[in-house]
């Protein structure tokens, strides 16, 4: 086919990096992402592995490309409707929500934040931490300006329609409430599907005392109490009743229940464990596997230097959280039968990585199908890892199924060259 325009979905790494290969081979991309901002999960880490690397400085200069590069649409607060036509043709139709402020006009300087009446949860912050109705959902988020959530703002949802705080704080006239809903069109050549995970809801499992106890927490709250921009801005532990001298890390939580191995929760705890024997020299760290999964030339020599550091390594056939005066403990089964008991200060259970909220919705929009973990299926696993079976449709990163940055940006980089080997 001839050079055509290309639409991305999802602007987490593996879209944003697409998107950016794309512009500066001439292609006219469009982008589009559901939240307010762009970056998808790696943006709420402090640090990647293996050689813990800080997240932002890796991030932000991607994003910073994505925001100023000219061959880039940025549809933002946006989803996909519809899906007509063939590859080279493709019709497609994208909903976007109204924002109420100014890209151009906002400085991002918070001013409107502080008098909204409205206190909500914010769930960026996996409700560690509390959001007005007019907000940005962490610090340094890109682009940095706010958006207004019209369900909970008292002006837009009628509750108290004379609201205006937020407008009389702001001296760069970037709030409009007129701003309405929009649908629009667009043509395009080839889409690529870039939608990303979520994670296994660990609540559902109550052999880990999540919601229960105190102090038991999900990997991604753990990447958020420890980052410097999170809710406690990096001091790791809101806990007051004494030190962290004991800390388990439980691996492969949901991964009976999924039916596969993530490949990438093994190698984060490891990280996990990293950063608190840095932080916190004293404390004896855990981790609890039923597997162990630690793939590649570089991981392995993190897996080591971790283990050197004092990091104890089990492996469970069978293990639970409780609580005995107070104090967690972690009562598992080895290999061999036998059980024990180790006291704790803080748990940390790291889910498996799922499919993506309105994976299915999305799939029957674009005509393509789910394997059977519910990822987007691709034409052959081994042959053809990032082609649907819809010619013109790729999917890329863990849209495709759970996997760590490399994987997903390599996958960002094998979809682009086969559009742009396409094109004639
Ligand atoms: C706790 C944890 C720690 C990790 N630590 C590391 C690490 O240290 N090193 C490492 O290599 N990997 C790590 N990973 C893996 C890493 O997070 C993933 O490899 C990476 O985020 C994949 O990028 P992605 O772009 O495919 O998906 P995401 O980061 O999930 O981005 C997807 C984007 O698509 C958007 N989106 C979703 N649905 C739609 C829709 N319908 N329409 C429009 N937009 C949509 C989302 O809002 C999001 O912005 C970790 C994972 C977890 C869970
Ligand atoms: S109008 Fe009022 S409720 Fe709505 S975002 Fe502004 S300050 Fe908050
Ligand atoms: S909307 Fe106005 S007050 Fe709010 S961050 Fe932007 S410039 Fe500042």
């Amino acid at each position: 086919m001839k050079k055509q325009n290309v639409l991305v979905v999802g602007a987490g790494l593996a879209g944003m990096k697409a998107a950016l290969l794309l512009a500066n081979a001439g292609v006219t991309v469009y982008l589009l992402e559901k939240e307010s901002l762009i970056g998808g999960q790696t943006i709420k880490f402090e640090e990647v592995y293996p050689n813990m690397e800080c997240a932002t400085c890796m991030v932000s200069p991607i994003q910073q490309d994505v925001l100023q590069n000219k061959n880039i649409e940025l549809f933002l607060l946006s989803e996909l409707e519809s899906v007509e036509g063939e590859t080279g043709r493709f019709k497609v139709k994208i909903s976007k929500k109204a924002r109420y402020v100014s890209l151009v006009n906002c400085i991002g300087c918070d001013a409107c934040y502080e008098p909204c009446p409205v206190n909500l949860d914010n769930e960026f912050e996996e409700n560690l931490s509390k959001k007005k109705a007019i907000s940005v959902p962490c610090a340094g988020a890109l682009p940095n300006v706010p958006n207004i959530d019209p369900e909970n703002c008292l002006r837009l949802n009628g509750k108290k329609k004379e609201c205006k705080a937020c407008q009389e704080a702001c001296v760069f006239d970037a709030i409009d409430f007129t701003e309405k809903d929009e649908t629009l069109d667009l043509e395009v050549g080839a889409i690529l599907v870039a939608t990303g995970f979520d994670l296994f809801d660990i609540e559902t499992l109550p052999q880990f005392g999540y919601g229960k106890f105190p102090n038991v927490y999900s990997a991604m709250e753990f990447e958020r109490l420890y980052a410097q921009n999170g809710p406690t801005e990096g001091e790791l532990i809101l806990r007051k009743d004494g030190d962290l001298k004991s800390i388990g890390i439980i691996h492969c939580v949901g991964r009976k229940e999924q039916g596969y191995c993530s490949g990438v929760c093994c190698m984060y705890s490891a990280k996990f464990a990293h950063f608190l024997k840095h932080k916190i020299h004293e404390a004896k760290i855990y981790e609890f596997y039923t597997d162990l999964c630690i793939p590649g030339k570089s991981h392995q020599s993190f897996y080591e230097e971790t283990r050197q550091k004092g990091v104890d390594f089990i492996h469970n056939e069978t293990i639970r959280v409780e609580s005995q005066k107070d104090r967690l403990q972690i009562t598992y089964r080895d290999g061999n039968g036998s059980d024990s008991v180790v006291p704790m200060d803080m748990v940390i259970l790291s889910p498996a990585m799922i499919p993506g909220k309105g994976t299915e919705q999305l799939a029957k929009t674009l005509g393509i199908n789910l394997d059977k973990h519910g990822f987007f299926n691709t034409q052959n696993e081994r042959l053809s890892p990032v082609s649907t079976e819809r010619e013109g449709i790729f999917v890329i990163g863990c849209a495709e199924g759970p996997k760590d940055i490399p994987d997903s940006v390599l996958q960002a980089e094998a979809a682009v060259g086969k559009i742009l080997a396409s094109f004639r």
